[in-house]
């Protein structure tokens, strides 16, 4: 958004997006401390993140796997007055102020990822009772929902919800479940996302180049010998390149050559192009001419257990 016109037209979806993300992670950190905080007597392995193939990629914020049944959790801490409509699967969200969003329906997701988690089990030979449940993280969301069979939970709920599943004969043994264990933990790839230009159809073109200033964000940074210097605050920096680099990878995604380099960045020497993409760990492909940098994007996410 930082690198668009204001009026651009793919503004409303960016920020909506945005504003998707931040209440997915609020939510998800709910939900952990009813984990961390409660002691489940039956043998389990709680899987958090967890981003696995199987006909396709698919992610899962919560994954609690017993040698009995498996259950999906999918937080949501979308605030104001949800609905969740079924023919048309979306989640749709009216706040105080009357204006409405739609997001994607919670449900359908569930549905297609407890679909793909019997895939990816049946692949390795395995069968497994899959529930899946929507998590409201706070409990002052209210939530109109047509007749489903899965259930919408608070945080509190989660664990009395888990105590109810059948636990008959276990379905799996012990060596079968250690193992299951460590081949969820082996499975995880990190996910990368699909380049922001091409999920939201931008153009190339309609992204504005340049280094923006931490301190007043103006972009363009001007470049000299000690690092970067706001026209506009006078602020300087030694390292804003890091953070516009990174902005080319998530934008355009694959290689970056010296040239698009320094047309992101605004320099005009290749020796100081070289030097800014060497400050950082990129990956480096080809010979010297048509030489790519890559960058692993997802590399500093914090890993959560
Ligand atoms: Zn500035």
């Amino acid at each position: 958004m930082r690198r668009l016109l204001s009026h651009h037209a793919a503004i409303p979806a960016l920020r909506s997006k945005h504003a998707a993300v931040q209440a997915g992670f609020g939510g998800e950190q709910e939900l952990d401390k009813v984990f961390e905080g409660y002691a489940f007597t039956m043998k389990h392995g709680i899987f958090h993140d967890l981003s696995l193939a199987s006909s396709a990629y698919f992610q899962v914020d919560t994954l609690f796997i017993t040698p009995w049944y498996a259950v999906l959790f999918e937080v949501k801490n979308i605030a104001g007055e949800l609905t969740v409509t079924e023919n048309l699967p979306q989640l749709i969200r009216t706040l105080d102020s009357g204006q409405v969003s739609g997001f994607k329906s919670p449900i359908a997701q569930l549905e297609s990822n407890c679909e793909l988690f019997r895939d990816w089990l049946y692949s390795r030979n395995m069968s497994l009772p899959v529930y899946g449940a929507v998590v409201l993280a706070y409990a002052r969301q209210r939530i109109e929902v047509f007749d489903t069979k899965i259930p919408i939970l608070f945080p509190s709920a989660v664990p009395t919800f888990i105590r109810k599943l059948p636990t008959t004969s276990p379905l799996l043994d012990d060596k079968t479940f250690v193992d299951l264990l460590s081949q969820l933990s082996s499975s995880h790839r990190d996910f990368i996302p699909s380049p922001i230009c091409e999920t939201y159809s931008i153009r190339r073109s309609d992204i504005r180049t340049g280094v923006i200033c931490p301190g007043c964000g103006v972009i363009g940074m001007e470049k000299y010998n000690g690092g970067w210097r706001c026209l506009a605050c006078a602020k300087t920096s030694r390292d804003a390149h890091k953070r516009a680099i990174r902005d080319w990878f998530l934008l355009f995604g694959g290689g970056m050559s010296n040239k698009d380099c320094r047309e992101f960045l605004r320099v005009n020497r290749q020796q100081t192009a070289h030097r800014l993409i060497m400050s950082m760990q990129l990956k480096s492909e080809g010979t010297y001419r048509n030489r790519v940098y890559t960058m692993e994007l997802l590399s500093e996410r914090k890993k959560r257990t």
